[in-house]
């Protein structure tokens, strides 16, 4: 028996509760993983609320992410006792995921935890911080670099920005950072944020072309504050899209693009390629300073996590937070 949150769909509607599996019920896959840390994500919040369809198939055990030691494995990559983790693939969505004791997973979808992290600093990293990674990874691709100028950060004070505010203060961007918590300054600007600005400057319409001032957005919100950082980027600068927190919508026009030359790169976790994972799990290992993952972390007990969801959505969690699956 293993102990795991469970997303089951009634006549009711969608309910989660912590419950005891037989591992008989474990789905199909080559490597069984003991999870020693999972997270709880944004996208983990949505699966045990039900506030979107991200679960696909009912009952679901939710967690995109996990980290541990191999218990089996028939797969030819991986070894009883390997570390590994896993994010996104489907897992939590369509597979069962790693708010659990174990998972059963396909051993293609795990990497190596590197060997600078602990599992839980894996998870403080998890899908949010892996993210960052391929936001500042695409910056890159299209040439931005830390003299052309300052970088903004969106929704900074959750999970995917706050690895991203530390990430590219450390590789020497001066770094702003956009929150609509004013107390969360001291905690940004400790991340490495020079400045930190209010969120509501960026969150209502506004013209088609503003003051050129970002040479690189990460932007974790969506909705208006996407399309006021694409007419406020500088000319040939790059936005790299990756979130929804404010909404789906995009009301923006087309001038940055064909006046400014400005890139909007979108971002994938789920489905990015291995090659792409591999290259920012060993960027995160060399351009994260391990010492930063404390102040952004919380940990909690699987007991906790379908509580700490409502949290998530409020956008009352700071930075990551990581689960210990056997509490
Ligand atoms: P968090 O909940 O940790 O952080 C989201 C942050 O967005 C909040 O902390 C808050 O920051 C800000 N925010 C929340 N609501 C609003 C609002 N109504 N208007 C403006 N800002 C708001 O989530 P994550 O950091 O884990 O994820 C951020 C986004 O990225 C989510 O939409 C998530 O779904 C998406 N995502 C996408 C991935 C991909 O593969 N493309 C992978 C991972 C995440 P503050 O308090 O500082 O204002």
């Amino acid at each position: 028996m293993f102990r795991a949150i469970l997303v089951e769909k009634t006549d009711a509607g969608q309910q989660s509760r912590m419950v005891d599996l037989e591992e008989s019920r474990l789905p199909e896959g080559d490597v069984l993983l003991h999870v020693e840390r999972s997270t709880l994500n944004y996208k983990d919040a949505l699966a045990i609320t039900g506030r979107s369809p991200v679960v696909r198939r009912f009952p679901m055990v939710p967690g995109i992410d996990g980290a541990g030691a191999v218990a089996e494995s028939s797969h030819p990559a991986f070894r009883k006792g390997d570390r590994v983790l896993v994010n996104g693939f489907g897992v939590g969505e369509a597979h069962w995921g790693c708010l659990a004791e174990v998972a059963r997973l396909k051993g293609d979808w795990l990497l190596p935890v590197p060997p600078a992290f602990s599992s839980i600093q894996a998870m403080a990293i998890g899908t949010a911080g892996y993210t960052a990674m391929l936001c500042v990874l695409a910056l890159e691709r299209h040439g931005v670099s830390p003299k052309q100028g300052e970088v903004l950060v969106t929704g900074a004070a959750g999970g995917v920005g706050s690895v991203a505010v530390a990430v590219l203060s450390r590789l020497g961007y001066r770094v702003v950072a956009s929150t609509g918590r004013a107390a969360e300054a001291d905690y940004l600007r400790g991340l490495g944020a020079v400045e930190v600005i209010d969120r509501a400057l960026l969150s209502t319409p506004g013209k088609p072309l503003q003051k050129e001032r970002w040479a690189g957005v990460v932007d974790c919100v969506g909705g208006a504050t996407l399309a006021n950082a694409c007419a406020s980027t500088r000319y040939r600068g790059t936005v790299a899209a990756c979130g929804l927190a404010s909404g789906m919508d995009f009301p923006a026009t087309v001038a940055p693009f064909i006046l400014r030359g400005i890139t909007l790169v979108g971002i994938d976790s789920v489905m990015a390629p291995m090659e792409e994972r591999r290259e920012a799990w060993q960027r995160l290992a060399s351009d994260l300073d391990p010492s930063k993952l404390g102040a952004m972390t919380r940990e909690i007990g699987l007991r906790d996590a379908i509580g700490a969801a409502d949290e998530i959505l409020a956008g009352k969690v700071r930075g990551r937070l990581v689960v210990d699956p056997s509490r």
